[in-house]
């Protein structure tokens, strides 16, 4: 049977997950909740029921989960109020401004024995599932280097994004998915030492780019780059793996694989550049490497929810759990202090 589901906050997010949710086939939707009475009016104009308050929302024992889509700063209180009315929760990302507020929010979902989750919603992005797919296949071998990059040229948004007070800044903002997904490529890794630069280009208040470096004990490597005055992009990821390389230019393009067969080569013809020649730089041949694409993998962001339905039901576990929430909150906190302190710093967890 469909949960019946309130979605809180219906801004540009609020409104993905009214039109997604009801897209996964096992939820129904029963309102919105929003403060700002023009966004209610908006959703009544869409045939959709708007609460009349927060209250009316939480006393409408029908409503069994509550997704909450709101500005980061006041992610904890509302998480708070509806796990204490005894809904299961679905916040936003970044769930929390910090590893304390996170905590609380555990807590009490423990406490009213409800499901407690964050939307990680990019671990259905297909790119993503591409680089997974490879590392875990072990294909190239093990991934000794993969950077993930996002690349945009039109500064940071002038809402809320922008404000320190309201959790802005890249790093919360696009950096937890980032780093969500390649803290799952290398799920077997510990981390050693974490770096972070911040970027204040267009917006001097919050970081509106980062380059973060996450060193690993093995020596293995997961960078990651956010820009926002990026005219021209680098490529969405790279992964330098012990036998080959991995290359995907933009979100929905196929793979780009070079498997290395034979690392001795016998004869290597040199390149002749404009002031010199280079055996080591000489490109290989198919007769000591391999080039190919992949397929994109087959993905539908609507198993979020489907999974989540199981979870209430008992029937399955939370694909986001709450230990790697804690994780990718504990690595966006030493991000900020290598930037502050601007030096690498040793990750203890
Ligand atoms: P938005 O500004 O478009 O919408 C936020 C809405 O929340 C507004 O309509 C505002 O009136 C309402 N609101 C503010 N405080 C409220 C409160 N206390 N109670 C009820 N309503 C309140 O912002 P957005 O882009 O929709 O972002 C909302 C959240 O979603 C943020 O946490 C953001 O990081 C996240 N987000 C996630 C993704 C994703 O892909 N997972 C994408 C975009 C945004």
């Amino acid at each position: 049977m469909k949960k019946k589901f309130a979605v809180i906050g219906y801004g540009g997010m609020g409104s993905w997950h009214v039109n997604h949710a009801l897209k996964s086939d096992v939820l129904e939707l029963c309102g919105i909740w929003d403060i700002d009475i023009k966004k209610r009016d908006l959703a009544k104009s869409r045939g959709i029921y708007a609460y009349g308050s927060l209250e009316e929302l939480l006393n409408d024992k029908s409503v069994e989960l509550i997704t909450i889509a709101i500005p980061n700063d006041v992610h904890l209180e509302v998480v708070l109020a509806c796990l204490n009315a005894g809904k299961n929760v679905i916040c936003e990302k970044p769930v929390a401004l910090s590893s304390g507020d996170l905590e609380k929010m555990i807590e009490c979902a423990n406490k009213n024995g409800k499901i407690f989750t964050v939307h990680q919603n990019r671990r259905w992005d297909v790119d993503y599932l591409a680089i997974q797919g490879l590392a875990d296949s072990g294909e190239i071998g093990k991934p000794i280097r993969i950077e993930s990059r996002i690349h945009g040229s039109r500064g940071i948004p002038s809402d809320w994004r922008g404000t320190k007070a309201q959790g802005g800044g890249m790093i919360l903002d696009w950096g937890i998915h980032l780093i969500d997904q390649l803290m799952l490529v290398y799920k077997d890794e510990v981390i050693d030492t974490i770096n972070c630069t911040v970027t204040n280009i267009t917006n001097k208040e919050v970081d509106d780019g980062f380059y973060l470096t996450i060193t690993f004990k093995s020596g293995a490597v997961a960078f990651v780059e956010v820009g926002t005055y990026n005219f021209i992009p680098l490529p969405r990821f790279y992964m330098k793996a012990e036998n080959g390389t991995a290359i995907i230019e933009d979100w929905q393009k196929k793979t780009k694989v070079a498997k290395c067969k034979h690392w001795h080569e016998s004869e290597v013809i040199p390149v002749q550049t404009a002031a010199g020649l280079t055996k080591t730089m000489a490109p290989r041949d198919s007769i000591t490497m391999d080039e190919y694409e992949v397929d994109i993998p087959k993905s539908d962001v609507h198993d979020f929810y489907r999974n989540i339905v199981k979870a209430i039901d008992g029937e399955s576990t939370q694909i986001v759990t709450h230990d790697q929430m804690r994780l990718d909150m504990k690595i966006m906190e030493y991000a900020f202090k290598s930037a502050e302190l601007n030096q690498t710093v040793k990750f203890e967890y």
